[in-house]
């Protein structure tokens, strides 16, 4: 523990000008998110000529008949279109808010606020939560036109949209409200820890963001999620009888098999596992159910089976502490730093001994290159991941010498390409949109790679 406090006041040695030098701080970081922004618009012009293509890649021909591909063309146009405009919308927005003080008035804000219960400055905390809240809701009004086009007009316009308007504000309602009971607690044990851990948090800070994401693992099946959608039992039949024949023969600790009505909100439709070691929860859409047959849907899962056998979530999580700790590692630099503050337009009193959570929230604006760097290496990651999982299901056969289970990879094929086909997700992509943006490989990729472990595992055996 000595070796790595040594290290992490070397590291706030290095950086120590940052709390003394009078930096630009605003103009980086307006510079700074509006280049990532303009790469993002360029990244979208690169692919918008792509929906433009009348004939699907040569692979996907037989399955894409010309009707169906112009919808997804036409889709997939109207998305990047959407995207384009959305994504400098709320850039000139965050940049508008920036320039003229929103942050240090919303500080302010919150202050007088709690004054008015009678609660003085002394309260940092609360006044921390009144200040995250008062962020949160005006700079996410002006994005709420935004989010009702997406969903009332975009999808609805290409036949995916299920939600009411009733429903839309029923859920915007429970995501506050969730946000508040949850976000509050969160917010206050969080700065709790630094006041109460003064120079060593980073151990502490750490520990508590792995308890909170152990304990969300419990509370989002079991609480959370039923208050926005349907789990019910897998209806007994031929799909839970392989369902569970699978699990059992990989000793997949499987607990509840559920089926969700993701149709409630959205055709889009999906497979996933969670929960405790011992302990998990399948989770199949309805949609998903309806689109494909039951050997294709054991073969969906056969994936998500290889995601559980591979540890992919829990290397995932690895990384994500990493990164939670190099954030950690170079915050206390900025921690302590009145010209940071002032930058921001922070008035002289309250940037002279900076607030934890105002101190964090600008830290994190600064941090944005960095974010976007990180997000690609974690795709990266995740898109290997995913290859990983796909050659699972394609040797199945092997590991469980099962003949039945011999056509693994081209059920996952069909079921792939089924879910790419019902929900018109885009077939040609540009190489830099993809490296950027997606989590997942393309279809084309996918499934090639599928073709390519069979051929292996063929040559394997000769
Ligand atoms: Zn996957």
């Amino acid at each position: 523990m000595d070796l790595l406090h040594t290290q992490l006041s070397n590291i706030q040695r290095q950086l120590a000008f940052i709390s003394t030098d009078p930096i630009n701080w605003k103009l980086y970081v307006q510079a700074f998110s509006w280049t990532v922004t303009l790469f993002e618009s360029y990244l979208v012009l690169r692919q918008y000529p792509l929906y433009s293509k009348t004939e699907p890649p040569t692979v996907l021909a037989s399955h894409f008949n010309p009707e169906v591909f112009k919808k997804s063309q036409s889709y997939g146009k109207d998305k990047a279109i959407f995207a384009l405009v959305s994504g400098l919308l709320k850039q000139c927005l965050d940049s508008a808010l920036l320039q003229f003080g929103f942050y240090a008035w919303s500080w302010g804000a919150s202050g007088r606020l709690l004054s008015s219960l009678g609660y003085g400055p002394e309260y940092e905390i609360l006044q921390s939560i009144g200040f995250v809240f008062i962020l949160f809701f005006l700079s996410s009004i002006p994005t709420l036109p935004l989010s009702i086009y997406g969903t009332f007009v975009l999808e609805e316009k290409h036949g995916f949209n299920k939600t009411t308007p009733s429903l839309f504000v029923i859920d915007l309602l429970k995501g506050w409200g969730l946000a508040f009971v949850l976000g509050s607690p969160f917010l206050a044990a969080f700065l709790y820890i630094f006041k109460w851990a003064g120079d060593r948090f980073v151990p502490w800070l750490m520990a508590f963001m792995i308890s909170f994401q152990l304990i969300m693992v419990i509370v989002y099946p079991t609480v959370i999620q039923p208050m926005f959608n349907k789990l019910s039992p897998l209806a007994p039949g031929d799909l839970r009888n392989r369902i569970e024949s699978l699990a059992k023969k990989l000793k997949f600790p499987l607990k509840y098999l559920y089926e969700i009505d993701g149709s409630k909100r959205s055709s889009h439709s999906n497979a996933y596992f969670f929960g405790l070691p011992w302990s998990k929860h399948i989770v199949i859409f309805d949609t998903l159910i309806q689109q494909s047959k039951s050997e294709e849907v054991e073969a969906v899962l056969a994936h998500e089976l290889g995601h559980w056998y591979y540890l992919h979530p829990t290397k995932m999580m690895a990384v994500s502490q990493l990164h939670i700790f190099t954030i950690l590692a170079l915050f206390p630099a900025f921690l302590r730093a009145p010209p940071l503050l002032r930058s921001f337009d922070f008035p002289k009193d309250v940037a002279a001994q900076p607030p934890t959570i105002v101190a964090f929230l600008l830290f994190q604006m600064i941090l944005t290159p960095l974010e976007a760097v990180v997000s690609i290496g974690m795709n990266a990651i995740s898109r290997h991941f995913e290859y990983e999982a796909d050659k699972f299901a394609c040797e199945l056969q092997d590991k469980l010498q099962s003949e039945d289970m011999k056509d693994m990879g081209d059920r996952l094929g069909r079921a792939l390409i089924a879910l790419h086909v019902k929900n018109l997700s885009t077939v040609w992509v540009d190489w830099l949109y993809s490296a950027y943006h997606h989590s997942h490989p393309t279809l084309t990729e996918r499934l090639r790679g599928l073709e390519s472990f069979q051929a292996l595992r063929e040559k394997k055996k000769l």
